[in-house]
């Protein structure tokens, strides 16, 4: 039995094949389990092979019908990934030395009885030639890496000349089947491309084109219908503020759904007029709210474009400005008190003083109320910033908007630049500021900020990311 098997390793390759149930002589092999790398070698018509007899099969009657593994397996598969024309010929495990599996390579045949089809017009077409066998990448069966083996044919197509044939289970040119392209696209969604790679052995390239070819057919796929409100937003990422390091975001924030829409490169307004344009007309034109930053660009290009919808600055961004404001008033202050006593309470307020007053509790708690005893310029602004939230409670617009009025009043009163700032720019976008009360209940206010920590998730995900 030695001998025989030393015969196998050499003739092959350095590797064994355990072939998935040929007929196999009764009581000749052993039972699987532990015995796999000194299974007895058949010396007839293949000696390179060596057979995997299953248990189950040792107590049947010899007969000369299919084993039940070996049919089981192309029934799974028929019932998976039927391909009419084709079938599924032999199944085969491929083994190591050690008897560890190395990859299942399934192969397929034509069917004798059907003609081949044009790859371009899909029309059966005259046989002309069968090129070599080649290999597609197929999804991991048993967590082995699979193989398709397929030796195309050419046909003389009366239109298209001689092409390859139509083979169903392949796109283009590449070695990776359809199944294989959307199980590695949708598990890049939830791993890295580069964990999904390393996870179903594969290389990074081989997830990069599935989850492009998958995103093109998404996108030609998708239907851009009942979209009435769009929310508009840039994300920064990395580290300078350089123009290349901001995408702009297009979601869909109706009530009934939100998705990505578009991403594209900076925050311009080429690069707005772009990403409506990449909607289309219709759903431009069909917006009724349209909900961004007070970034002069958007204003600017979704005036002129989409003048129809209701333009709403959105609570988020608002207080994002507010928070923005109260850290620089910080920041200039403890710079002009370095060195002084009171200088103190300023020191690791930082991330306090941004969250909302109901949300900070304990030791933090008291020391904020003493910031606010102190009279320091920090907080009044923040108890200004504080005063803003209010504001999102009113019902009708003819009060909000007189609060708007004395709040605006107060801070430009004040003699802080950041909150006249904020405030200069509130009013000078006033009629925007109000479309928040006619629009609410209409969509839904935390969408577009959800979103955005959903996109920031993503494109750190996406990390190892090439082109
Ligand atoms: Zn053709």
């Amino acid at each position: 039995m030695g001998g025989a098997g030393e015969s196998v390793t050499r003739g092959d390759r350095r590797r064994r094949e355990l072939e998935f149930g040929r007929p196999s002589p009764p009581l000749a092999a052993p039972p699987i389990g532990g015995a796999r790398a000194s299974q007895p070698v058949q010396q007839n018509s293949r000696s390179s092979t060596l057979r995997v007899v299953c248990p189950l099969l040792q107590q049947s009657q010899p007969s000369t019908r299919r084993p039940a593994i070996q049919r089981q397996v192309k029934t799974v598969l028929n019932a998976i990934q039927h391909f009419p024309g084709f079938v599924f010929h032999d199944i085969r495990l491929q083994c190591y030395r050690d008897g560890q599996p190395r990859c299942i390579e399934i192969t397929v045949q034509a069917h004798q009885a059907r003609a081949a089809r044009c790859s371009r017009c899909l029309k059966p077409a005259p046989g002309y030639d069968q090129l070599p066998q080649r290999s597609w990448l197929f999804v991991p069966l048993w967590g082995t890496v699979t193989w398709f083996l397929y030796a195309a044919r050419r046909v003389h197509c009366p239109e298209h000349g001689v092409v390859i044939e139509h083979v169903p289970w392949s796109e283009g040119k590449r070695p990776v089947t359809i199944a294989m392209m959307c199980f590695l696209a949708r598990w890049a969604r939830r791993l890295s491309w580069r964990e999904t790679a390393r996870a179903f052995g594969t290389n990074w390239e081989c997830v990069y084109g599935p989850v492009q070819w998958f995103v093109q057919w998404g996108l030609a796929h998708r239907v851009l219908e009942g979209i009435s409100a769009i929310g508009i937003d840039e994300i920064h990422w990395g580290k300078s503020k350089r123009a290349d390091n901001f995408l702009t975001v297009i979601y869909q924030i109706d009530s009934h759904g939100r998705r990505l829409l578009w991403v594209g490169k900076r925050r311009t307004k080429a690069t707005l007029r772009r990403g409506l344009a990449a909607l289309g007309e219709p759903v431009v034109q069909g917006l009724r709210f349209v909900c961004s930053d007070m970034w002069r660009p958007y204003l600017t290009v979704i005036a002129a474009q989409a003048g129809q919808a209701l333009h709403v600055l959105d609570r988020f961004h608002i207080t994002s400005h507010l928070n923005q404001a109260v850290d620089e008033v910080r920041r200039a202050e403890s710079g002009r008190l370095r060195g002084r006593p009171v200088a103190e309470k300023l020191k690791k307020m930082r991330w306090k003083l941004l969250r909302k007053g109901s949300r900070v509790r304990g030791r933090a708690k008291r020391r904020l109320c003493g910031l606010l005893q102190s009279k320091l310029a920090t907080g009044r602004a923040w108890m200004l910033k504080e005063t803003f939230q209010d504001f999102w409670r009113y019902r009708s617009l003819t009060w909000a908007s007189a609060f708007l009025d004395v709040w605006t009043t107060r801070a430009l009163r004040s003699r802080w630049e950041p909150m006249k700032k904020v405030a200069r720019m509130l009013r000078s976008h006033a009629n925007l500021r109000m479309n928040w009360f006619k629009a609410k209940g209409e969509i839904s206010a935390g969408a577009v900020e959800g979103l955005n920590n959903k996109i920031r998730v993503v494109t750190r995900r996406s990390y190892g990311f090439r082109t």
